[in-house]
């Protein structure tokens, strides 16, 4: 064990109120690895009281955008100064290989920077009026922001919602998944550091349904809920945050498509469509679950992409030639576990590893009433398919209730564009996967959420736009 992380409210590391701890597991090891702060509704109450107070009466929403700016470019140098240690933190925590965990701390920094510049740099409107008048627009801070976070880029998804929150003028309360807390109180710790005032960003730590995570979606001093996790939660956070009409944005799960035609440029159609299912053991909303390759290539791409699969090196998450580690814990391994045990079809290559390690698994001849063509499995488990017509290709890619991403390769430009188009997705990525524009909307439709993050989308989720309209000439 290394030690103890409590939350951070109104500037201070503190234990819970009842004094509660629970242990982070390490997924490699499978032993606890540190102790953490367990929160409950009264701790949740805490935090968003600081944040209420560092909101209404502290310099954070009245800073010129500069110096905000200021302090989390700040940030970031100390998340980058810091890498080896966060990224250690959620590697032990969730088993992501360190080589992955070190380039999500990068991102995160990224993403503090970017919000920072976009804030300062982002103009209103102003409207001349024929009646004699002029509006013009204002963005203004929305208040107290609850931030729920996932399990699965832990720092670097908290990072994605805490960035555009801050930079616009609003204070904080973030929750990080159960499973994996401890880069949040690092953050925190790193943000009184680079001279955030006490209350701007406050971390409490618990579990979600009836506990911490419930009692921030049902606080009414807070303005903004803004969650990523599973598509269930979401129902339960929106049905919560209805109550007091707090809006919610919700990045949830995936079950993407990922489309291989015949005139693909088939390396590189291997190479990202490995990564699209096993990057992250598969632990990913983006993964390209199901995979459906044209059959004049299909056995030659099956080939080439269990070889690949083969090739990748797993083991100890700590190691940096490691490609993947173990699942995040023993609850998410029986979940994944019983997707490949018994698994419908034919297992081309994979199975169950060490540990709480499923290998890269390839299922084809898998019955389409299968669930494993439906249910986000999120874990390292791919099920393909031959297709034989365009039509047929983009019919199977959106049989899904959800709707976050999908993938396309070819090199004929007019298909590209055509079936681009045709796809029910937030995003879809042609001939490469998981390449993000921080100005791009990210966001799904049906089960996978409500609402985009990046650039103007997030300035439209954390401010309220105000206009302001002036009598400009004599009545
Ligand atoms: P989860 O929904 O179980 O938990 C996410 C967070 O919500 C945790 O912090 C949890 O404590 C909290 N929570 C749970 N119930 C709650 C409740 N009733 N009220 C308030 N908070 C509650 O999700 P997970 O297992 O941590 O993450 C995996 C899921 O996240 C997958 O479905 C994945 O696809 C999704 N995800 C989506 C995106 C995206 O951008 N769309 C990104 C990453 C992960």
């Amino acid at each position: 064990m290394t030690g103890f992380y409590g939350h951070v409210i109104d500037g201070e590391e503190t234990g819970s109120l009842d004094g509660r701890r629970m242990p982070s597991v390490d997924p490699w090891t499978r032993e606890p690895w540190a102790e953490v702060a367990l929160g409950g509704a009264d701790d949740a109450a805490r935090a968003v009281a600081a944040a209420r107070r560092a909101f209404d009466e502290g310099p954070w929403p009245r800073m010129g955008f500069a110096e905000r700016g200021r302090l989390l470019h700040r940030l970031a140098d100390l998340v980058e100064e810091h890498r080896a240690e966060l990224s250690l933190a959620d590697t032990r925590d969730m088993g992501k290989p360190v080589a992955q965990s070190g380039h999500d701390v990068l991102r995160a920094a990224a993403n503090l920077r970017f919000f920072a510049d976009h804030a300062r740099l982002s103009t209103g409107q102003a409207l001349p009026m024929d009646s004699g008048h002029h509006a013009y627009t204002r963005y203004e801070p929305a208040g107290v922001a609850a931030a729920i976070a996932p399990w699965n880029f832990p720092l670097m998804l908290e990072s994605w919602k805490i960035a555009p929150a801050l930079a616009w003028g609003n204070t904080v309360v973030l929750k990080p998944a159960e499973d994996t807390p401890i880069s949040a109180t690092l953050l925190a710790r790193l943000a009184l550091e680079a001279g955030l005032p006490p209350g701007v960003l406050n971390v409490v730590h618990g579990y979600g349904p009836d506990s911490a995570g419930q009692a921030l979606t049902e606080d009414p001093r807070v303005d903004r809920v803004t969650f990523t996790g599973e598509s269930v939660t979401g129902r339960a956070i929106t049905r919560a945050a209805a109550a007091n009409l707090t809006p919610v944005s919700l990045e949830l799960g995936g079950k993407g498509a990922n489309l291989v035609f015949a005139d693909a440029d088939l390396d590189n159609a291997v190479h990202w469509s490995a990564e699209a299912i096993f990057r992250n053991a598969g632990q990913v909303c983006l993964a390209g679950s199901r995979l459906y390759v044209e059959r004049a290539v299909y056995g030659e791409f099956l080939d080439r992409f269990v070889k690949k699969a083969e090739s990748l090196r797993t083991g100890d998450p700590k190691d940096p030639a490691t490609e993947l580690g173990p699942l995040a814990s023993e609850s998410h391994f029986a979940k994944v576990r019983s997707y490949v045990e018994n698994a419908p079809g034919t297992m081309l290559t994979g199975g169950l590893g060490d540990g709480w390690s499923v290998r890269p698994t390839v299922l084809a001849d898998v019955d389409p009433s299968a669930r494993h063509w439906r249910e986000e499995i999120f874990g390292p488990v791919v099920v393909v398919q031959p297709f034989d017509t365009e039509a047929e290709a983009v019919t199977a890619a959106n049989a899904t209730r959800y709707g976050l991403n999908a993938m396309l390769f070819t090199e004929n430009v007019n298909r590209a564009h055509r079936v681009s188009a045709a796809l029910r997705a937030g995003t879809v990525w042609l001939n490469c996967f998981f390449i993000r524009d921080l100005r791009a909307p990210f966001g799904g439709v049906g089960d996978s959420g409500i609402g985009r993050e990046g650039g103007d989308f997030s300035r439209e989720f954390f401010t309220e736009p105000k206009a302001v309209v002036m009598q400009i000439t004599d009545a």
